[in-house]
C-alpha cells in the first residue's frame, strides 16, 4: 500500500526527509494509476476485434467449410486493426521511453504532404471533401525521420477527412515564419478542416492516447484515440510542437512546429 503519508513535525533534516519521501510516494501513486488505466484501455480495444474474430470462427465452425472470400473480408479488417494497435502501442512506448531511433534525411516536406494527400485523396472523395495544399516559394529541405512524419501528417490530415461532414474543406499550408532572435527557424505546417470542431472541455485531453471524444465514439469510425498521440511523441521526438485551435461548428487547425536544425 503506497498510500501511507510520513508525518511531518518539524523542519529540520528528518522533516525534510519526510517531505520528500511523502512527494516520491505520490508520483509514484500517480505513475500506478496511468499504469493501471493504460492496461484498462488496452484490454478494452483488445477485446471488440477479438469478439468478432471469435464470433466469425464460430460462425465457419456451425457452417463448416469452405469459407466465401467475402466472409474473410471483415476477419482480415479486425486482424488489421489488431496489427495497427500493436504497432502504435510499440512506438508510443519507445517515444514515451526516450527510445525513439530516427532515421533523419533532409526531406522536402511539400513532396512528402502531396504523397501523404495522395493516399487521403480516395476517402476525402468519397464524401465529397476537397483538400488544398499551398507552400511559400523557396522552403529549405528538413532533416526528418519521413515514416514519422508521414505517419503524423496522415493522422492529422486522416481525422480532418474523418471529423469534417460531407462537403467540407481541408487546407494544408507550410510556412516559413520570419526567424525571431530566440530560437531556431522554424517551418509551420497547418492542416485546417472545416469540420464539427472541438468542445473547450476536451481540447486539454486529445493529445492523451486512447482519448477520444464521445462523438467520435458514437460514431464509431475507425479509430481508437492514438493518432495524435502518436502525432504530438514523434513531433517532441523531432524537437517540434504541436497545437490546436479549434472551435465546436467551425472547424480545426492542427499546427506543427518543425525546427529547422542544421
Ligand atoms: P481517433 O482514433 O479517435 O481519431 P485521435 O487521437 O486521432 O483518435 O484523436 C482523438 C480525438 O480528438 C478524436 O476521437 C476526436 O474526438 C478528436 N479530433 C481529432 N482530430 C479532430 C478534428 N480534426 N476535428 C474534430 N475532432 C478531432
Amino acid at each position: 500500500d503506497f498510500t501511507a503519508e510520513a508525518p511531518v513535525h518539524s523542519n529540520n533534516e528528518y522533516g525534510k526527509i519526510a517531505k520528500s519521501l511523502n512527494a516520491m510516494t505520490r508520483q509514484l501513486v500517480q505513475a500506478e494509476d496511468v499504469r493501471r488505466k493504460l492496461v484498462a484501455d488496452v484490454a478494452h480495444e483488445l477485446r471488440t476485434p477479438i469478439t468478432i474474430l471469435r464470433g466469425k470462427f464460430d460462425l465457419f465452425q456451425h457452417e463448416g467449410l469452405p469459407i466465401a472470400p467475402e466472409n474473410m473480408l471483415p476477419i482480415q479488417d479486425e486482424l488489421i486493426r489488431l496489427t495497427r494497435l500493436v504497432d502504435d502501442l510499440h512506438q508510443l512506448s519507445l517515444a514515451e521511453a526516450r527510445k525513439l531511433q530516427l532515421d533523419l534525411k533532409p526531406t522536402d516536406l511539400p513532396d512528402l504532404l502531396g504523397r501523404v494527400i495522395e493516399r487521403l485523396q480516395h476517402d476525402a472523395e468519397a464524401k465529397d471533401i476537397s483538400i488544398s495544399f499551398t507552400k511559400e516559394s523557396n522552403l529549405p529541405p528538413i532533416r526528418i525521420d519521413q515514416h514519422r512524419m508521414i505517419q503524423v501528417f496522415m493522422n492529422l490530415i486522416g481525422n480532418a477527412v474523418r471529423y469534417t461532414p460531407a462537403g467540407g474543406s481541408v487546407s494544408i499550408a507550410v510556412k516559413l515564419p520570419p526567424p525571431n532572435d530566440s530560437g531556431p527557424l522554424v517551418l509551420q505546417i497547418e492542416v485546417a478542416d472545416t469540420g464539427q470542431g472541438i468542445a473547450p472541455e476536451h481540447i486539454p485531453f486529445v493529445f492523451n492516447r486512447f482519448y477520444r471524444t464521445d462523438e467520435a465514439r458514437n460514431r464509431n469510425n475507425g479509430g481508437m484515440g492514438l493518432g495524435l498521440a502518436i502525432a504530438r511523441e514523434f513531433v517532441l521526438a523531432h524537437q517540434g510542437e504541436i497545437k490546436v485551435q479549434t472551435e465546436v461548428g467551425r472547424g480545426s487547425v492542427f499546427t506543427v512546429f518543425l525546427p529547422l536544425l542544421p
